[in-house]
Order: structure tokens, then C-alpha cells, then sequence
């Protein structure tokens, strides 16, 4: 169902106040985690003000370690909610159990399905029911044809609204990065599909002073959008504050990408 040979046609996903695979770029951006009511306001300020239009923040975390923030949950998703309302963004955030999609979906507007779930069937399925537009993050050592089957599990339960994230991999040198960012998948992607591509150069690196230039890059390959993770106190976030741009930081990486979206 994914398959440009099936649907020759770019899918374009189109809410309230966001279009993502349509000529203009998208950007989602928010902190790791949703950490309190105003912090998330905060933080959908600054998003908004950077030219996003989506607003990400984890309420339910997937964490490596068990004893780590876990996220805060449905008060989690209700502030979530009302920052993104509050500046007419919509709001993306993971759902990491297929006990919780109807929950979720009572806040949400895109699901995101994270890279330790991307293999999740149960949970695939179980977005896949439902109309919700899904955000499917490539898994930590999957391969393209993994992420292309991964996502023709939730199309194949009748949810065609689908778009792919790459997010970096594990490859044999992760000592400067996080992850190596395959930016080799976003054309490849592009010419085996036609859901809309994006990219996430914050997990992508794991150091925020990599994150510009690797977005300066994602976005040079003709990525749909981009995910990024924003901190005012990034040494004070509950989780992946080594990523987080500061404000200030984060506005001139948009000014950047919008820059170089201009001419690709
Ligand atoms: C996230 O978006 O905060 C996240 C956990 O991403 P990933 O699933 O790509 O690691
Ligand atoms: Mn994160």
C-alpha cells in the first residue's frame, strides 16, 4: 500500500492548522518530555515563534533505563494539549502501548510511534484502526525495508495518513553521535513511497551544537520536515537535554532551514 507503484502520488497529510508533504516544509518542535503546565507553554512560544506549526512533547517516555523520568502521563497530554491550542499549533506525541491509543487520541493529532516501538505490531495495529495521522520513527538498527514493512502494518488495519521519520541508527561509531543520521534514506525513502519523509537530526546527533548543521543537511535532501527538541534549561530537562536547543539557537536553525528550503 505504500509503494510508489501502488500510489504513484505524494500522500499529503493535512490538519488543523499544519500540511505535511504538501510544497511547503514542516517543522515540530518541543521539548523531550512534557515536564509541567507551563514549562510546555513556554516552550510552544518559542516553537511557534521559530515557524513550527506542530507542537512534540513525550508524556509517556520510553526510557532506557526503568528508574529515568517516565513522563507525566494524561496531565502530560492535557497540558500538551492546551499550549498547542493556545497558539494554534497542532501537537505530536508518543503513544508506546496499544492499551493507550484511545487515550491518546483524545489529545492528539498526530501519533508518534517511537524507534523502540517501530516493531511494536500489536501497537502498529492498533494505530492503524484508527483515523489518526501516525508518525513512524525508524527503529534504532532497522533497515529501510523494516520501517516500510513496520508502516504497511498500520496501513494495511486502514490508516493510510502515514509519515516516516528518520532519526539515526547504531552503527559502528557512535562515540561523537547519538546515532549516525542516514540521510541516504530520506531519497531512498522517497523513491520507494510516497508517504511524506522527515527528518530528526536532534536524536539523530544527541549534542545540540550538531543539530543545525545536520538539519542544515536533512533539509538539503528534499525532507517534507523536521522534528527538533527545544530546552530553555537544557541541563535541568528530564530527558535528552544534551539535544535541546535553546531558544535562541533553535530560531536561527529555523532561519536556516527555511533558508535552505528556499532553494531545494
Ligand atoms: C523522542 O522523540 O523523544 C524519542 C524518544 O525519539 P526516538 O523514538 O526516535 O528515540
Ligand atoms: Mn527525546
Amino acid at each position: 500500500l505504500g509503494s510508489r507503484l501502488f500510489q504513484p502520488e505524494n500522500t499529503v497529510i493535512e490538519l488543523a492548522h499544519s500540511t505535511i508533504g504538501g510544497a511547503d516544509f514542516t517543522v515540530m518542535a518541543g521539548p523531550c518530555s512534557v515536564e509541567s503546565a507551563d514549562h510546555i507553554m513556554a516552550m510552544a512560544k518559542v516553537a511557534k515563534e521559530g515557524g513550527a506549526t506542530i507542537l512534540r512533547g513525550g508524556a509517556y517516555k520510553p526510557r532506557t533505563s526503568p528508574y529515568s523520568f517516565q513522563g507525566m502521563g494524561e496531565a502530560g497530554l492535557k497540558a500538551l494539549r492546551k499550549a498547542a491550542d493556545a497558539y494554534q499549533m497542532d501537537v505530536v506525541t508518543e503513544v508506546m502501548d496499544e492499551t493507550h491509543v484511545d487515550l491518546v487520541a483524545q489529545y492528539t493529532d498526530i501519533f508518534q510511534i517511537g524507534a523502540r516501538n517501530m516493531q511494536n505490531f500489536s501497537l502498529l495495529k492498533a494505530v492503524g484502526k484508527t483515523n489518526v495521522p501516525v508518525a513512524l520513527k525508524r527503529g534504532l538498527a532497522a533497515t529501510v525495508d523494516d520501517l516500510l514493512n513496520a508502516a504497511e502494518y498500520i496501513a494495511a488495519n486502514g490508516n493510510q495518513q502515514i509519515m516516516l521519520l528518520e532519526r539515526g541508527i547504531r552503527t559502528f561509531d557512535n562515540h561523537y553521535t547519538r546515532n549516525t543520521f542516514d540521510l541516504n534514506a530520506v531519497p531512498v525513502l522517497q523513491k520507494l513511497t510516497h508517504y511524506p519523509v522527515l527528518i530528526d537530526p536532534s536524536h539523530a546527533t544527541g549534542e545540540w551544537d550538531l543539530v543545525t548543521p545536520m538539519a542544515r543537511a536533512g533539509v538539503a535532501t528534499g525532507a517534507s520536515g523536521l522534528q527538533v527538541e527545544i530546552h530553555d534549561h537544557p541541563e535541568k530537562a528530564f530527558s535528552d537535554g544534551a539535544q535541546a536547543l535553546k531558544p535562541a539557537t533553535y530560531l536561527e536553525m529555523c532561519h536556516q532551514v527555511w533558508a535552505v528550503d528556499a532553494v531545494v
